[in-house]
């Protein structure tokens, strides 16, 4: 059975870039906070090329060997598997490399030869190189507004990407967004993005992220399904943003106020 194509609502010209950029092979670069839909993007567009979409949640620890692939020791045998990267190379799927900037520094070095004219991968492993498979795309997503541990991708890494930045759609969009993804109805869901954005301009109050779409469709969600609005506010889009006892006052304040 056919799947249903992910909801998506193009905020930008992004749709269009990216069937570009993968027709000309050249690998793309999501940048914006968490939760702007970048992740919702790379799905439907995936859904739209019909292609496989593998998708690698990178962290800390993420290493060359996690994407390459390894040796796994079978019963009395040793085979080897191919991690996400080489699967994607080999079989002409998308892969996302979400918050690329927090892997380890050799999957960085694992990709450069992918992202250029040569589009191959080396196994140093198998001691082999892979051509990627004509359909084959690299995409990666980055968030440049970390204000603590702050991860920078280097400019010889980001000049090897189409990019596109992501960040909160405007009032009537994220109110759309909002409705269908949720079935709210239309007035508390104008009120929520009214909310998002009274926060998003409060500057002061030194937020690392503040109000994403995400946090929004959340507390829709559960005010949809019965939760008392000023609750729904409360524990999904206030005490996610922050443990300090007196911002999560002054925001609940402000929600009761708005809501
Ligand atoms: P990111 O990958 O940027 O962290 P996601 O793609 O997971 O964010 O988006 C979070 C949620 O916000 C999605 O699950 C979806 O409900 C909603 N969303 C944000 N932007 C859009 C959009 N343009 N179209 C449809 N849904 C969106």
């Amino acid at each position: 059975m056919k799947k249903n194509s992910p909801y998506y609502k193009e905020t930008g010209k992004e749709i269009q870039v990216f069937e570009q950029s993968y027709h000309n092979k050249i690998p793309f670069l999501l940048k914006g906070p968490t939760g702007t839909g970048k992740s919702r993007f790379i799905e439907y567009m995936s859904y739209k090329l019909g292609k496989e979409l593998i998708t690698v949640s990178c962290h800390e620890e993420t290493s060359s060997t996690d994407l390459i692939g390894r040796y796994i020791i079978k019963g009395a045998e040793t085979i080897w598997l191919d991690g996400p990267l080489t699967r994607a190379v080999k079989e002409g799927a998308i892969i996302y490399l979400d918050e690329i900037a927090e892997a380890r520094p050799d999957v960085i070095v694992a990709i450069h030869p992918l992202t250029d004219h040569r589009r191959e991968l080396f196994i140093d492993k198998l001691g082999v190189v892979v051509k990627a498979h004509p359909d084959f795309m690299l995409v990666a997503s980055f968030n440049p507004g970390y204000q603590r541990g702050f991860k920078e991708l280097k400019p010889s890494t980001r000049q090897r990407f189409v990019a596109i930045s992501f960040t909160y759609p405007d009032a009537k969009l994220e109110t759309e967004i909002i409705i269908n993804e949720t079935g709210l109805e239309a007035g508390i869901a104008k009120k929520l993005v009214k909310i998002a954005n009274k926060i998003r301009n409060l500057n002061e109050l030194g937020l690392t992220e503040t109000v994403s779409t995400r946090l929004l469709v959340d507390a829709a969600k559960l005010i949809h399904s019965g939760l008392p609005k000023r609750l729904a506010l409360e524990v999904a889009v206030v005490e996610p943003l922050t443990d300090d006892l007196e911002i999560v006052e002054a925001l609940t304040d402000l929600c009761h106020l708005m809501i």
